[in-house]
């Protein structure tokens, strides 16, 4: 195989090997995105079990008023049979004064138990509110769980094939320049080893090239270095120029 070939191929496999990394940060994200569905389907538990034990404590407390008014009742009525009973006036006026404040303390437990009644309302409104809420969210997250999950599926199913691929090229490849790239790429943060110069600038480093290494370049007869960033270069036409070709083949 040439060594232009060999460069091609070279270039192709960067760039398998960049999809690929872009495929395993994809997977990666996979979990997390689950998690967050998850999370938001905890609040809504939490807003439905917040609500479920207003609902029993205020239940409590108006059971509770139940028995304390009972329990004021039949001291009422033993009040109202000593009333019939009474000798003095004294003792008279003492007892119904007893009676009234048994009277005050009813009224009071009464009023607590209406203002019960309307906070059960209340939180049994906000249940079937965060009830119905939660059945939509349901609908939607086993959609969206769905999509995580056939998203993650395909992404799978690419790296497979890209790894495949990868293996295949780099059989296909001298050992060295393998070696090399590998060596460059491991160097470099974005992963790009090999970088093809237009007019003589490397596209890796941005930076010119010396003339004597560009004009060996164009010939394609050696694996050649950038004497700045040190990854693999190669020529390539720039594509505007391409484009400038292109249309005077046209004409
Ligand atoms: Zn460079």
């Amino acid at each position: 195989m040439s060594i232009k070939t060999q460069i091609l191929q070279l270039v192709k496999l960067q760039e398998i090997e960049l999809d690929i990394k872009n495929i395993n940060k994809l997977i990666s994200k996979i979990p997390e995105e689950l998690d967050v569905l998850e999370r938001q389907r905890n609040e809504f538990e939490k807003k439905i079990e917040a609500a479920r034990n207003a609902i029993e404590t205020l239940q409590k407390q108006y059971r509770a008023g139940e028995s304390d008014s009972q329990a004021i009742v039949s001291r009422m009525e033993k009040e109202e049979d000593k009333l019939r009973s009474v000798k003095n006036n004294k003792e008279y006026q003492a007892l119904l004064a007893g009676i009234e404040h048994l009277k005050t303390d009813q009224a009071a437990i009464e009023d607590r138990m209406l203002e019960c009644l309307e906070e059960i309302e209340g939180a049994e409104a906000t249940l079937s509110e965060q009830s119905a809420a939660l059945k939509r969210f349901e609908v939607k997250l086993s959609r969206e769980r769905d999509a995580i999950n056939r998203k993650a599926d395909q992404a799978k199913k690419e790296l497979d094939e890209k790894q495949k691929t990868c293996s295949g090229l780099e059989d296909s490849i001298d050992p060295a320049f393998i070696k090399r790239y590998r060596h460059v790429r491991a160097a470099k943060a974005g992963g790009v080893a090999i970088a093809p110069v237009h007019n003589a600038v490397c596209k890796g480093c941005h930076m010119n090239i010396p003339p004597q290494v560009y004009n060996d370049l164009q010939r394609f007869e050696a694996l050649t270095v950038c004497p700045k960033c040190q990854r693999i270069i190669y020529w390539e036409m720039d594509p505007s120029d391409e484009e400038a070709a292109d249309e005077s083949a046209e004409k």
